[in-house]
């Protein structure tokens, strides 16, 4: 599947919803959806008042909006979903769940990146260590016990520092822990249902799975 290379604002019109996929500019008046809280084209206006969606059209509205806010492509998002069947338990926490855990939003949640793109580059270019190993890999999956930090070589480097002086660690997760002063983090547990403060309908995505 190619890469999404359009305005990611129009994600957030087409998912009726604000996705914060662009970090900082989500919060300020410029952000698109807040100017134009309707969907993306030419009928996007007159789709406000259009009638009630099937189910099919709210199961698919829910995958959508859990793989745009995780940036996951559709095939790597299919491949989740049969890991979390495979998985003791209920399949859609179990999907959350391993939404929740891949470093790059483990990267996001510790306040590191201010968007969950801006934390898949910032692995992706080899700034962190898991477990005192460098890893580059977005989709690496993390678990209780592991340690998250930026990696020496990066610590000098104009953004680590500046975000050192800046970061205050209010917003970090129960199952996570900061250490700020070593610009790293603790996996402490699993994240439960209620560490996931999104509107997303995990019982919608496995019913769109399950047709
Ligand atoms: Fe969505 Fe952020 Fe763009 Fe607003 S600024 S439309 S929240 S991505």
């Amino acid at each position: 599947m190619a890469r999404y290379s359009g305005s990611v604002c129009k994600l957030c019109r087409r998912e009726g919803e604000k996705l914060f996929l662009k970090g900082e500019r989500c919060l300020s008046p410029k952000c698109a959806f807040e100017r134009r809280s309707y969907a993306p084209g030419m009928h996007g206006r007159q789709a406000q008042f259009r009638r009630k969606e099937s189910d099919y059209a709210l199961q698919l509205r829910a995958k959508q909006r859990a793989r745009r806010v995780y940036g996951v492509y559709e095939r790597q998002f299919r491949r989740y979903f049969r890991d979390a069947q495979r998985q003791k338990g209920l399949t859609g926490l179990n999907l959350l769940i391993l939404l929740e855990t891949r470093l790059d939003n483990v990267v996001y949640r510790l306040g590191f990146a201010s968007s969950r793109a801006q934390a898949r580059q910032l692995v992706q270019h080899g700034h962190f260590d898991a477990n005192g190993r460098k890893t580059n890999v977005p989709s690496f999956l993390v678990k209780p016990g592991d340690l998250i930090a930026v990696r020496d070589i990066s610590r000098g480097n104009s953004y680590f520092k500046e975000l050192s002086q800046n970061l205050d660690g209010g917003q970090v997760p129960a199952w996570l822990s900061l250490d700020l002063p070593n610009l790293a983090g603790k996996v402490l547990d699993l994240p439960g249902r209620d560490d996931v403060d999104i509107t997303l309908n995990e019982q919608l995505i496995v019913e769109f799975y399950s047709r």
